[in-house]
């Protein structure tokens, strides 16, 4: 039986599931299609680096000798679906489809429908680039009343042997976060990442971006990321060498004019399966028992993938789709333009959204504990503030980009993932960062013009939110610290944070 293999954007890797067993008369199908492109607004480096990496991975098949059917972006190809009837039309030898299951739940819904609709047998393959499956996700959960990312760590530890020492974790320590707050000096001058200049293909495809989506946020002719599993695993070993040792010290740290510091810059390869998470944390390993990194850093590292990368997988996946319904702090306050042109006074905030508009990318903590922190603490929308980051990051796929925002970033499942809400006030920003230094706002002041927005808008956070969030145990000290204001104070505090929530749209 001669089959049409039907590859996801996403689904970039030679080792995929479905092209284990081409036979010479199957057909793979690559699409560029209208829905995927356009049911948010992508970054317009976005679209650019999955097209072009569709487009080499494309070209490397059929120099494997496989037969490929690439369908180019036009407005005539709407959907998946479509485009796979019209290859079953031109190839009317197929009489069968094979597809990896989809990443997010939405596409996967749509591929489920494939077999009726298309009246002919599909099979669907489970995608093992992850290394937890559905189903060792699920055993882990059952019967747990909170499910935290440390114990799942801790199997996969044991499951990878990935910094085992026999059952033991290497230095006698499962995590190593508590090393990994530091704040960055000047003096500390982190090396820029491996970048390369885009050849004919993604020419073309920049091209065409520029056509196509110039409404889009971002500027595609600035694309400067890999597009092939040969370079991305040549950025990240690039990595290794030379950034990854000082990763876990900086790794919450922020700096004014220095987007990525010690950060991989890997997610959006990894995502769309240029790069192996199990050949990455290997290398990192490697790298610690040849002592080139310390223990702080490939622990930090290994446990974003196999922690934090796996477990919001796993997540996502028991929980959709009412997850995604969740709205827990029911918040409904419109997202201010600033998420989307970064002309904001708040320098924390242009800086954060400065890097997302130039590389659809910010490190963590500029996700975490500024555009999101912001986001919690003035009561955006949850469906907004998760569109936006959909939206805006090269990495973004629905089922890292979700639990992240909702769960993490905005405790809008009302603790599933996160223990409590990451909120804090200007205090943190200006700890781990240099920005207060060169802001409009004075960090220290809680109230009158100049006073920074997060403090007054952090203390009615817990004021509003009282009900649902005074008998949380991590919150006790910081309740104290309100309650202990006199009646006056507060009243002005919670006065300013109403003012700033009428004028948001200023700040
Ligand atoms: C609100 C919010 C939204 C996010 N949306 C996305 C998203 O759409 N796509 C995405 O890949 N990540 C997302 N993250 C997680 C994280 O911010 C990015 O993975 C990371 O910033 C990517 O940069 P990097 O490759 O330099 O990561 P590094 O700091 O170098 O970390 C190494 C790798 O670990 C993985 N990782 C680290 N933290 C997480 C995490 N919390 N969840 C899952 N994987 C993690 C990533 O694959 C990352 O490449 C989000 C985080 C927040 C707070
Ligand atoms: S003063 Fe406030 S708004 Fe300004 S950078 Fe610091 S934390 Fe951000």
């Amino acid at each position: 039986m001669a089959k049409l293999i039907l590859i996801l954007g996403d689904q970039l890797s030679p080792a995929l599931a479905s092209l284990r067993d081409v036979q010479p008369d199957d057909v793979i199908l690559m699409a560029e299609v209208q829905a995927e492109a356009n049911y948010v607004k992508h970054h317009q480096l976005k679209i650019v680096l999955i097209f072009s990496a569709m487009r080499h991975f494309a070209q490397t098949l059929r120099e494997q000798g496989h037969q490929v059917h690439y369908m180019n972006y036009t407005a005539k190809v709407t959907s998946l679906y479509q485009a796979t009837c019209d290859t079953f039309a031109l190839y009317p030898h197929l009489n069968g489809l094979v597809v990896t299951e989809a990443a997010e739940y939405r596409l996967q819904q749509e591929l489920l429908q494939f077999e009726t609709r298309l009246n002919l047998p599909v099979a669907m393959l489970e995608d093992d680039r992850f290394i937890a499956n559905h189903g060792m996700f699920q055993r882990w959960a059952h019967g747990r009343n909170q499910f935290r990312m440390e114990y799942f760590y801790r199997e996969m530890r044991r499951y990878t042997g990935l910094l085992m020492e026999g059952t033991q974790p290497c230095g006698g320590q499962w995590n190593f976060d508590a090393d990994n707050r530091r704040q960055c000096p000047a003096e500390v001058i982190a090396p820029e990442p491996q970048w390369q200049l885009p050849d004919e293909i993604t020419q073309q495809v920049i091209e065409l971006v520029q056509q196509e989506f110039p409404e889009n946020m971002g500027d595609a002719t600035s694309f400067r990321y890999a597009v092939t599993g040969k370079a991305a695993r040549a950025a990240f070993l690039y990595f290794v060498e030379h950034q990854l040792a000082k990763f876990g010290d900086y790794q919450d740290a922020m700096r004014c004019d220095d987007t990525f510091l010690f950060h991989s810059v890997c997610s959006m390869y990894l995502n769309i399966g240029l790069l192996d998470a199990r050949w990455m944390c290997q290398k990192v390993d490697q790298a610690w028992r040849q002592q080139q990194v310390p223990l702080n850093a490939a622990e930090g590292f290994i446990r974003q993938i196999i922690g934090w990368r796996e477990y919001v997988r796993g997540l996502y996946w028991l929980l959709m789709p009412s997850y995604q319904q969740q709205n827990y702090l029911e918040t409904t306050t419109q997202l201010p333009s600033y998420y989307w042109h970064g002309q904001t006074k708040m320098r924390c905030m242009q800086q954060a959204i400065g890097d997302t508009m130039q590389h659809a990318y910010s490190h963590h903590i500029h996700r975490l504990m500024i555009t999101g922190n912001f986001a919690l603490l003035a009561g955006l929308d949850v469906k907004e503030v998760s569109d936006w980051y959909l939206a805006v990051y090269a990495d973004a796929f629905e089922w890292v980009e979700l639990p992240n925002t909702l769960g993490m970033a905005l405790f809008a499942d009302g603790g599933v993932l996160a223990s409590k809400p990451y909120a804090a006030s200007g205090n943190y920003i200006q700890r781990m960062s240099n920005y207060c230094q060169h802001c409009h706002y004075q960090v220290k002041l809680t109230t009158g013009e100049k006073a920074c927005p997060f403090n007054a808008l952090y203390w009615d956070f817990l004021a509003r939110n009282e009900q649902k969030l005074g008998g949380n145990a991590r919150l006790q000290l910081a309740y104290q610290q309100w309650r202990r204001k006199n009646t006056e104070t507060q009243t002005e505090i919670l006065a300013k944070a109403a003012d700033l929530l009428i004028k948001l749209e200023q700040l």
